[in-house]
């Protein structure tokens, strides 16, 4: 079915409402060409979105935009106006194709968004084409002119032709970056038939086999946890030195240079990769119902960055465990770590982890030390408790493991859309088979966590630094479920 609608696609040129952009990096800079029809209303609103999905704050893309020109099809200008930020109404009387022409400032090393510089591009979408307002369901067409040293593109998008990218619709082609320039390109694998690839600019010289046969076993086990494989290939663009990643459905953009994996620093890139490749499950597929389909004109608040975020940072640790490139010594002492780290911040007395959420917005992504708390350092805590309440419940005969799976399957798969907060409350408590106030209150209340209850629950003692030792007493059940948790 894919096949076919490509070949409708490339038989029929420039369909109606099309997105169709030229972009030439030729001299280094953005500079944008936009054709669509005209509608038959007498203007067209193009908007660029507030912000983008994976990076919880409003950037007002459109701030960066300069030099910006409409043309009706025999090259007449069209006047237009702006709207706040990110809106451009153009007036369209007795035009059939439009044609809009702008560049884009991007300076910014960052992977929320756009970059350029002599080197190589960081398209990021969202910062850089334009869409007809209320029509989300547009396909585009991306065509590229890259300076002829740039000979590797890296991008989740499916390619027409050289340097030629489709996408089926907004949110697809807001999903997609692509980095261009003079790209290495690690040894691929293929999981499930799928191919899994990994292209990078200014990566450095290392072991690239070795990390690919490490992510190999990083994936296969995250797929083995949720049981599906949803996307055709993946792809992990490397942009370099830099701190973050930015998830999407069948890539992760990422600053990533391979100095980093020797030595100590070799687990804490493992995690990273770990917990970026993870968010295609968990945040991009489960996820929040707030979160896609998306609205990009403004904030998108949800209470459950928790579990989209916080779950995927207890699920880095969980994976390399399993995946056998963390011990469960390493993986004890790094629990007692975040614990202690979060017990430092007196923000946990003053904000829930679900206002810290719905507040990323105002209180930036990690929040604000000593005033707020981070969903990236108090949701793993609640995971790892809740997942340790769940077992402890059931025999160990049910786990987060159970939820993520019945969230991805049933209301992911299923239902196409994503869980609310009370969904999430009702699926862990079917799978525990009791009401689970005691976890949930960790979540909207600043009450403290009771560590040592729950891990004595599993015949574990925290001393007064958080640091694990076996009780004398663990019960052949409690040592079990222990087991199971660090492997
Ligand atoms: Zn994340």
């Amino acid at each position: 079915m894919k096949k076919l609608i490509t070949l409708l696609f490339l038989g029929g040129g420039l369909q109606a409402q099309e997105l169709n952009f030229e972009v030439d990096l030729r001299s280094y800079q953005y500079d944008l060409t936009l054709t669509t029809s005209a509608p038959t209303e007498p203007y067209l609103d193009l908007e660029i979105p507030a912000w983008s999905p994976g990076y919880y704050q409003v950037m007002d893309f459109g701030k960066n935009f300069h030099d910006f020109h409409a043309y009706n099809e025999y090259g007449d200008t069209l006047r237009w106006i702006k709207f706040g930020h990110n809106t451009w109404r153009i007036y369209t009387s007795n035009t059939k194709e439009l044609k809009v022409k702008y560049k884009v400032r991007a300076e910014r090393n960052f992977v929320g968004t756009a970059f350029i510089d002599k080197e190589r591009a960081f398209l990021k979408p969202s910062a850089l084409f334009l869409h007809r307002k209320n029509e989300k369901d547009t396909p585009a067409q991306i065509h590229i002119h890259a300076p002829s040293e740039w000979t590797k593109v890296a991008t989740g998008l499916d390619s027409l032709k050289a340097y030629t990218y489709y996408a089926k619709d907004v949110d697809i082609l807001y999903d997609s970056p692509l980095l261009i320039g003079e790209l290495k390109e690690l040894p691929p694998f293929e999981i499930g038939g799928k191919k899994h690839r990994f292209l990078g600019y200014a990566m450095g010289t290392f072991d690239g086999l070795r990390l690919m046969n490490d992510l190999k076993k990083i994936i296969s086990t995250a797929i083995e946890l949720i049981g599906d494989i949803p996307y055709e290939h993946y792809t992990f663009i490397g942009l370099g030195p830099g701190n973050g990643g930015i998830e999407q459905l069948n890539s992760t953009a990422v600053a990533f240079t391979g100095q980093e994996l020797e030595g100590p620093g070799r687990t804490r890139t493992l995690s990273f990769l770990t917990h970026e490749y993870f968010h295609h499950f968990n945040a991009k597929r489960i996820r929040p119902i707030e979160l896609g389909p998306f609205d990009y004109s403004q904030p998108n608040r949800t209470n459950m960055l928790w579990v989209a975020e916080g779950l995927t940072a207890y699920y880095e640790n969980i994976i390399m465990n399993r995946a056998g490139l963390l011990s469960a010594e390493e993986m004890k002492k790094a629990w007692s770590a975040s614990i202690a780290n979060f017990q430092k911040n007196p923000g946990r007395l003053k904000q829930t982890l679900a206002e810290s959420s719905a507040k990323t917005w105002e209180d930036g992504p990690f929040g604000k030390k000593g005033e707020t708390i981070s969903y990236y350092e108090k949701g793993p805590l609640v995971g790892m408790l809740l997942d340790i309440r769940i077992r402890t419940a059931t025999q160990n005969t049910r786990s987060l493991d159970d939820v993520m799976r019945y969230l991805y399957h049933e209301i992911y798969k299923k239902g196409n859309r994503g869980y609310t907060d009370a969904e999430f409350i009702k699926i862990c408590e079917k799978y525990a088979g009791t009401p689970l106030d005691d976890i949930f209150q960790y979540v909207y209340s600043t009450k403290e966590l009771d560590y040592a209850h729950y891990f004595r629950m599993i015949g574990i003692d925290l001393d007064e630094n958080y640091q694990m030792t076996l009780r004398k007493d663990q019960t052949a059940l409690q040592k079990k479920i222990y087991q199971d948790l660090f492997r």
